[in-house]
């Protein structure tokens, strides 16, 4: 029986990057994927293939849309939609490629197949069986459904299939008005699909700082997006190829939707499947993450479980934060995660990014607090553009001035959000990032303007 200091179940973001860290670390050290390609969700079928379609369409429908007020006139424009999914599959083939040549470079073994526990300190995968001083759990999530509403991967899909389709949709109904389901709508209606959102709550993208989903839903609906808000899906039925979606409004009304295609994005669930946790001892809570304390480990030692499958937001970059926290912590070390400060990102376009309180949760804690605001359209960068839409807030500390939060809907909202998490990660007030020097024309000049009016009223180009 093969023995390593670390085994990893799962290579998804957080999964790898633990591998990688606890290898760096001096750490005998291997991972277990039941994929025969390593990368997880976010590399396989989540943010790497939704990316590469996002802007795959925002190409052609700039072409559509744009490219004549920016005087290019190319004539009859076709698109290929085989070859768009095509130079997808290439781009997630690339970067699945890629982990499994950093597992080769820090000498991690790679065992393919799926992990059971047969104790605490052995797994089975196969035949074969595989015991470590730590395991690191990392397998993730899988979509969920809502009762009334089966999955059959053909017409009533989740965004797996959705990353796959063979033809672009003439009507989609989302059932979901979060990041996936807006994302992957987006994709969609930039090449001609009817996109209908049809979400529980009675607004979009609800965790997040409401300003942003009141913009986001104004933008979406000049690109032909509808929204029915506060409709409660009962069911979703195929008959032909058609899928009908039934829901009621607030009012008790039912309302019927049709299309050819269904995609469910109602939220993930994590993924414990015989995973054999009873036989380790480790517990779940109610909704089936796996329990953990504030180092990650679940209640028994020497087992720790990281990103999707346990509590937190379920993103990429908190699951990989999670996969260094752990090898640091086994290693000895001291990490620290401010879960505060990760931030989350919609690549719809404009972009829409956050980091830290919304404005309602200051309200709900109490919190005394300023908002300064810049809309792009008064942006030079953005008027060169021709990206207007959107505007960055931030909120600080009425007594202190330390920013609290920022949120912005804009161009390219994803990368100004970096600068936003490394000046809270520090600490700065809002004076501090209105007074430093950023390069002009940017976008990022707007969170400059932002920041000098929440400090004091005044912005340079408002
Ligand atoms: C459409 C879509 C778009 C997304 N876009 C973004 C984005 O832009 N940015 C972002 O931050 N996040 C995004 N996410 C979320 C992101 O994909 C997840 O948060 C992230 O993948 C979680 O990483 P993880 O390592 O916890 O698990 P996962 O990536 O889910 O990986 C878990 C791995 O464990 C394996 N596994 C499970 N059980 C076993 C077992 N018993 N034995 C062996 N292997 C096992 C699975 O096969 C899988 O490969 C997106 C998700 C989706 C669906």
């Amino acid at each position: 029986m093969e023995k390593y200091n670390v085994i990893v179940i799962g290579s998804g973001p957080g999964g790898y990057i633990a591998a990688i860290r606890s290898a760096q670390l001096g750490f005998k050290t291997a991972i277990v994927e039941r994929y025969t390609t390593l990368g997880g969700t976010c590399l396989n079928v989540g943010c790497i293939p939704s990316k590469a379609l996002l802007d795959s369409s925002e190409q052609y429908y700039n072409a559509l849309t744009k490219f004549k007020a920016h005087g290019i006139n190319i004539g009859d424009m076709k698109l290929d939609f085989t070859q768009m999914i095509k130079r997808k599959a290439e781009v997630v083939k690339q970067t699945c490629d890629g982990v499994a040549y950093l597992m080769k470079k820090n000498k991690i073994a790679v065992i393919t197949g799926h992990a059971t526990f047969i104790s605490p300190k052995s797994i089975s995968v196969g035949e074969q069986t595989f015991e470590a001083d730590n395991f690191i759990i990392a397998t993730g999530s899988k979509p969920s459904t809502i009762q009334g509403v089966t999955i059959d991967k053909q017409r009533i899909i989740t965004s797996t299939e959705a990353l796959s389709l063979k033809e672009v949709p003439a009507k989609m109904v989302i059932i979901g008005g979060g990041v996936i389901g807006l994302e992957i709508g987006s994709v969609y209606a930039r090449l001609g699909t009817k996109i209908q959102v049809v979400e529980f709550t009675d607004k979009i993208i609800g965790n997040m700082d409401s300003g942003l989903g009141k913009e986001l839903q104004k933008v979406l609906q000049k690109e032909g997006f509808e929204f029915y808000l506060s409709h409660k899906v009962s069911s979703a039925t195929v008959k032909d190829n058609e899928i009908t979606v039934t829901a009621t409004d607030s009012q008790n009304k039912t309302l019927t939707f049709t299309g050819d295609y269904c995609l469910v994005a109602v939220g993930r669930k994590p993924y414990t499947e015989n995973l054999g946790l009873d036989k380790a001892g480790i517990k779940t809570d109610a909704r089936g993450f796996i329990s953990v304390n504030e180092k990650l480990e679940t209640g028994v030692t020497g087992i720790y479980a990281i990103g999707d499958v346990v509590r937190g937001v379920m993103l990429a970059h908190k699951a990989e934060e999670e996969g260094v926290f752990v090898a640091e912590t086994i290693a000895g070390q001291k990490p620290h995660i401010d879960f505060n400060l990760i931030p989350g990102v919609i690549y719809t376009w404009p972009e829409v990014a956050s980091v830290g309180q919304t404005e309602e949760q200051l309200k709900q804690k109490g919190v005394s607090y300023k908002t300064g605001g810049f809309p792009f359209k008064a942006s030079a960068r953005a008027r060169a553009s021709m990206d207007t839409d959107g505007f960055v807030k931030v909120l600080s500390d009425s007594k202190t001035d330390e920013v609290l939060g920022i949120h912005i809907i804009g161009p390219r909202a994803a990368d100004i959000i970096g600068e936003a998490a490394v000046a809270m990660e520090f600490r700065a007030s809002a004076e501090d990032i209105g007074r430093i020097c950023h390069a002009h024309p940017t976008y990022s000049e707007s969170l400059k303007e932002a920041a000098l009016d929440a400090y004091d009223k005044k912005p340079l180009n408002l």
